[in-house]
């Protein structure tokens, strides 16, 4: 029921419209005829009939606006059905035109398409192609469908392209598979594929797009990418610091160079600014390198660097400013070389050539002023001898001219040659000789004869001169004028011949003299020793015989008389003694010094112990070479002045001993007396020289000049060593026993 009240259709209106008037109407009549008959206006039969009419008036008004209702509807629904009816026609006749068009459409495109559409079978061959595929691989249609598509396929992307047309029947749409399919002409182009599986029919719908352009670009971006990827190896690669700075300064590309050159690692460099992180030092201090560079676009030129480890670095730069494709200035690039140690090597060359200037300038300066005469010459034949001032002026040629023997006659100088009267040929001379056989000639002499018999004598050397290969190119020569020097050898020589006949006239004589000397010393003290035994008798004899006779004063001038005497005896003593020294005739052999010192001991007597003397004595003693008299009698002299020349009170402390020496053996004889001063040291080896007089010190002054005398005899040397206050040592050297 409600449904029906609901519905939008005829019924539904019709409910909707007389359910509410069918209960109302009524109601509403029955509710008056009861208030009017209870009111007493009418009566209820009238009351009923009035209700009955009413009911069929108002129900028949009702019916009848319901009606003329579901007319109206009708008229409406009628006309609607027609519309649609209509519409419907239109419809399909527009869906039929549409139809045709698309088709139509579809082939349009489809022969027009540039793009190359294909439509291809299960069994692998074309089904259908568009024109696009002749003109881009230049088949007809017929040979493109009369072969197995993968015919034409290049052979390295065949299995690619099975395996994608695998994929694709197995559902997989293709997107962006590209490979080469062969031309007509041989050649092959590049396709990029769009396609889609037909499942009801098995076909496969492609669309193909020539990409060889694409392809070419794409291959020569890789091609240029790989040249600048080698290109940026090679930056690497450089010895040189390459750097990149922007528009501002900073460091943004940092190459191993510039690593390796400044210590810095790329990450440490980047973003710093490149003349404050080098410290750069410009050659002009006031230059803005970057202002400079954006006004003329490149620089050149030497900087200084401080590197990570604070060393400097000279570096030669070259820097180019960047700029963008508008133009627009973007940074700089700078190129370093370090050219450190070029600079070091150029500064050394510099000096080093300097020193040769200054070196050749002083050879040139002394092979002008040298008082010596040099000749060089510089071909291996000394063809041309070129000579300094000095040279020029002792052969007394002009210093222009060629001074060489060996050149043609023409040009030669006129004199000759000679060494030991005989004429050189020119291949003799030395500084020829020199070159020829790459050897040095030295202390040549020979005569430069003139033709007016003018002789001039040259002492000559003469070395070869080599080049890099270490072949002779030439030689020098050096020249000594001796000529002069000649001249007074030869003067020399004579006087020489004249002198020493001289001196051994005068050796002659004077050994003659000196023996004559000796032998009248010798005479005199022999001699003297009768008269003396006559005076010491008489003296003796007078004081026996008259002695009681004569007074005092007369027995003291007797007793002075006995001292005289003695005194006399040992001066004559001492000088027979040496006399007999320069004559007797020595022979040298083996003596014992040890028995030499028994015998000294022996002859000094009671001398050493008078006066408390003590001897020590460093034993073993050694032989020598001696004669063993000459030996006691030095000995005896040395012990004898060790044990007298000591100051009053001091007890005289003798030591003897014997020292090997290189060429012999050395006696000593050391005392702690009152020592010698240096001035004296070699004057009292003299005959009758003395340091005291004879009070302080008794003495002949003759026992130091036995001592002398005797080594030289035995062919020895002595010395002595003192400081005065201080004692005394003498030695004696003698030749060791073998
Ligand atoms: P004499 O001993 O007879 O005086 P010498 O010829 O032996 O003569 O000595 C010469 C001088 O050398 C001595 O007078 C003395 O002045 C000095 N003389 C020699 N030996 C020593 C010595 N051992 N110490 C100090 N003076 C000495």
């Amino acid at each position: 029921m409600i449904e029906l009240i609901t519905a939008n259709s005829a019924g539904g209106v019709l409910a909707r419209r007389l359910l509410p008037a069918a209960i109302a109407i009524p109601l509403v009549l029955g509710w008056l005829q009861i208030q009017g008959e209870r009111l007493g206006l009418f009566n209820p039969e009238f009351g009923t009939s009035v209700l009955v009419v009413l009911n069929i008036t108002l129900f028949l008004w009702l019916i009848g606006w319901i009606a003329r209702l579901l007319h109206r509807l009708d008229l409406q629904r009628q006309s609607a059905v027609e519309a649609l009816y209509q519409a419907n026609h239109a419809l399909e006749a527009s869906i039929e035109e549409h139809v045709s068009e698309t088709a139509l459409k579809e082939h349009r495109f489809f022969t027009l398409s540039l793009d190359m559409l294909c439509i291809v079978g299960t069994d692998g061959y074309f089904k259908q192609l568009n024109p696009a595929w002749e003109r881009i691989l230049g088949y007809s249609q017929a040979e493109l469908l009369a072969e197995p598509f993968l015919n034409f396929v290049h052979p390295e992307d065949l299995a690619r392209t099975r395996l994608e047309v695998e994929n694709h029947a197995a559902g997989n749409p293709a997107v962006n598979f590209e490979n080469r399919y062969r031309c007509k002409n041989g050649s092959y182009k590049w396709l990029a594929w769009v396609s889609v599986a037909a499942p009801e029919n098995g076909l496969l719908y492609a669309v193909a797009r020539d990409v060889t352009a694409r392809k070419q670009v794409e291959q020569q971006l890789e091609q240029q990418a790989a040249i600048l990827q080698r290109q940026a190896d090679l930056l690497e690669l450089a010895y040189e610091a390459i750097i990149v700075r922007d528009e501002h300064g900073a460091i943004t590309y940092w190459n191993r160079g510039a690593e390796s050159m400044y210590g810095w690692t790329r990450d440490e460099a980047f973003g710093n600014v490149t003349h404050v992180f080098l410290q750069t030092q410009f050659p002009e201090a006031d230059i803005d390198l970057d202002k400079l560079l954006v006004q003329q676009e490149r620089w050149q030129g030497e900087l200084v660097h401080i590197c990570k480890d604070g060393r400097q670095v000279i570096v030669e730069s070259r820097q180019v400013l960047i700029r963008n494709e508008q133009g627009i200035p973007t940074g700089f690039l700078e190129v370093n070389r370090d050219i450190s140690e070029r600079k070091q090597a150029e500064t050394a060359l510099h000096n080093l050539n300097q020193e040769l200037r200054r070196r050749l300038a002083e050879s040139q300066t002394l092979l002008e002023v040298i008082p010596i005469g040099i000749g060089i010459a510089e071909d291996p034949e000394c063809k041309q001898i070129r000579v300094n001032q000095n040279f020029a002026k002792q052969l007394g040629i002009p210093q222009t001219t060629n001074a060489s023997l060996s050149a043609p006659d023409d040009e030669k100088p006129s004199f000759k040659v000679y060494q030991n009267g005989r004429e050189l040929a020119p291949e003799e001379l030395p500084m020829q000789y020199a070159a020829a056989h790459g050897v040095e000639v030295l202390d040549l002499e020979v005569d430069v004869v003139y033709d007016d018999g003018t002789v001039l004598t040259l002492l000559e050397y003469a070395a070869p001169l080599f080049d890099e290969a270490g072949n002779t190119r030439g030689s020098v020569g050096a020249f000594l004028d001796i000529s002069d020097r000649k001249r007074a050898e030869a003067e020399v020589r004579q006087l020489n011949a004249n002198l020493e006949q001289r001196v051994e006239e005068r050796t002659a004589q004077l050994q003659q003299a000196n023996e004559e000397l000796e032998a009248f010393s010798y005479t005199i003290a022999h001699d003297l020793r009768a008269p003396l035994r006559g005076i010491q008798g008489y003296a003796q004899a007078l004081l026996e015989d008259y002695g009681e006779q004569l007074d005092e004063a007369a027995q003291d001038y007797i007793q002075q008389i006995f001292v005289g005497i003695n005194r006399m005896n040992a001066l004559v003593q001492d000088l027979l003694a040496y006399s007999r020294l320069s004559r007797e005739q020595i022979k040298l052999s083996g003596v014992q010094l040890a028995q030499v010192m028994v015998e000294a001991q022996a002859q000094l007597g009671t001398e050493l112990s008078n006066r408390q003397g003590q001897l020590t004595i460093a034993e073993p003693l050694p032989s020598v070479m001696g004669h063993r008299p000459t030996l006691v009698q030095i000995v005896v002299n040395l012990l004898s002045n060790a044990n007298k020349f000591v100051a009053p009170g001091v007890q005289p402390q003798i030591r003897v001993w014997a020292e090997q020496k290189e060429n012999g053996v050395r006696l000593w004889v050391a005392d702690n007396g009152i020592g010698i001063a240096p001035q004296y040291q070699e004057q009292i080896f003299g005959v009758f020289e003395r340091l005291h007089g004879r009070d302080t010190y008794p003495g002949t002054g003759i026992g130091l000049a036995i001592v002398r005398k005797g080594v030289e005899r035995l062919g020895g040397r002595f010395g002595i060593e003192s400081v005065l206050g201080q004692g005394s040592r003498f030695w004696v050297e003698l030749q060791g026993t073998k």
